[in-house]
């Protein structure tokens, strides 16, 4: 019965069980219990899934990329992917602006918690701050030197260093496509059995995905009980941040698949389901690829040769979800130390986020030091992320949710636009077209 069930169920039961686990052992205090037992399951987890992303996205963007039959077929797909996820990051950050600037949710936060939470969160600064002092003294250009890697081992051994893993993968894969069949034959052999190996690897890992889940969640828990009041005196800045990521998410995504794609949405959503619930569980949108990659490739039906380059390109660089969420909190930030924003300091939250946002890395977290950018680039006190840190993990999770879901959109209408969208017969074709 259990082995019979979809992935997203035996997710969504592990999910459910570890949360009855973390809230009773928040009620029995039994922390250091699940610390001890419970938890490591779950960074057990984690670590299977980091291992198989970097090999992943070398491994499916030089498969991906050598497949194409010629340099302009790559830069068309290239040109779609890069336009598109600009385009949807754009919008997010935007949603996120007039949200915020609607709702104000800085205008009601309470002075008290205010100085409260900027001395429990001293340390923290201290170091964000020395963070942003090393990203202030650097060149505008540091950002392109960064992409291109001296060492390909050195990138290969820091997941933060994925853009210059992707960078490598691009270089060889096009040197592929420009060399005669003949020369190249044995090495595109070779890249297609490791494919297959990491596969299946990673269908070995999915095996564990529940139990990992569950681990994750009542570890979360846990560690969470503690700041239900910070929870509250942010509840409206939480909202605005909950309101804006569920915006692209039943809102914006829809249309576009609407407008772009013969796919309905909730066919899309049940099929990308299994990614949805690991990138919420692991706040990790590079350790939920090859889940992403399955589902966009199985479940949807996006050829391999579009699905390979697109969504490890994503993974890196679009995270629509990240972007709306820094542009809030940033104005958040700014009503509460009452920092005035005019409408050129908004555009320039549009553009440092979008920016801001291609730079972050796809791991728990990886948005907050790059909102250091953002909220230098218009002057708000970085003092300020005291007040958000304390309730960023759930915020991470919903807004991981909504980066993986971008890429996976995108991915469906770039396989669409080049008549690479093969849909399986679980996934409903609109009628009318
Ligand atoms: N956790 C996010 C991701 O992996 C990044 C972030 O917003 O912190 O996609």
């Amino acid at each position: 019965m259990w082995k019979r069930l979809p992935l997203y169920v035996k997710i969504l039961v592990g999910m459910g069980f570890g949360i009855i686990a973390g809230l009773i052992a928040v009620y029995f205090e039994l922390s250091e219990l699940t610390n001890d037992w419970i938890k490591p399951w779950g960074d057990i987890f984690l670590n299977l899934l980091k291992l198989i992303a970097v090999p992943l996205i070398f491994v499916s963007l030089v498969k991906g990329i050598s497949s194409l039959s010629n340099i302009s077929k790559l830069s068309r797909i290239g040109i779609k992917t890069i336009s598109l996820y600009i385009l949807s990051t754009v919008i997010a950050v935007s949603f996120g602006l007039i949200l915020v600037n609607t709702i104000e949710p800085g205008n009601t936060f309470p002075d008290y918690k205010k100085i409260e939470l900027q001395e429990k969160y001293h340390t923290t600064i201290d170091l964000k701050k020395n963070q942003a002092s090393d990203l202030k003294n650097e060149s505008p250009l540091k950002f392109l030197v960064d992409v291109v890697p001296s060492n390909f081992f050195q990138a290969a051994t820091d997941n933060s260093k994925m853009l210059q893993i992707i960078f490598f993968a691009i270089l060889f894969g096009i040197a592929m496509v420009i060399l005669e069949e003949k020369k190249v034959k044995v090495v595109r052999d070779f890249f297609d059995g490791i494919d297959a190996i990491i596969l299946k690897i990673i269908d070995l890992i999915m095996l564990f995905a529940p139990y990992g889940v569950f681990a994750l969640i009542a570890g979360l828990i846990v560690d969470f009980s503690g700041d239900l009041d910070l929870f509250s005196a942010l509840g409206l800045y939480a909202i605005t941040v909950i309101l804006g990521l569920l915006l692209m998410i039943f809102i914006i995504y829809p249309l576009f698949l609407r407008f772009f794609t013969p796919i309905r949405y909730a066919d899309f959503y049940k099929a990308i389901s299994p990614a949805q619930l690991l990138a919420f569980s692991t706040s990790s949108s590079a350790a939920t690829l090859p889940v992403t990659m399955e589902c966009v490739e199985k479940e949807i039906g996006v050829a391999n040769e579009v699905a390979s380059f697109v969504l490890p390109v994503g993974v890196t660089i679009n995270m629509d979800g990240t972007s709306c969420y820094q542009a809030i909190a940033a104005v958040f930030i700014a009503q509460v130390f009452g920092v005035d924003l005019d409408i050129y300091d908004q555009l320039i939250i549009v553009v440092t986020a979008t920016l801001a946002s291609i730079g972050t890395p796809g791991v728990p977290g990886g948005s907050i030091v790059m909102l250091i950018i953002v909220l230098t680039s218009v002057g708000i006190p970085i003092e300020g992320l005291a007040l958000i840190l304390g309730i960023d993990r759930p915020l991470d999770m919903l807004r991981t949710v909504v980066n993986v879901t971008g890429d996976a959109t995108v991915a469906t209408i770039v396989a669409t636009s080049e008549g690479k969208l093969n849909t399986t017969q679980k996934i409903q074709v609109e009628k009318s077209r």
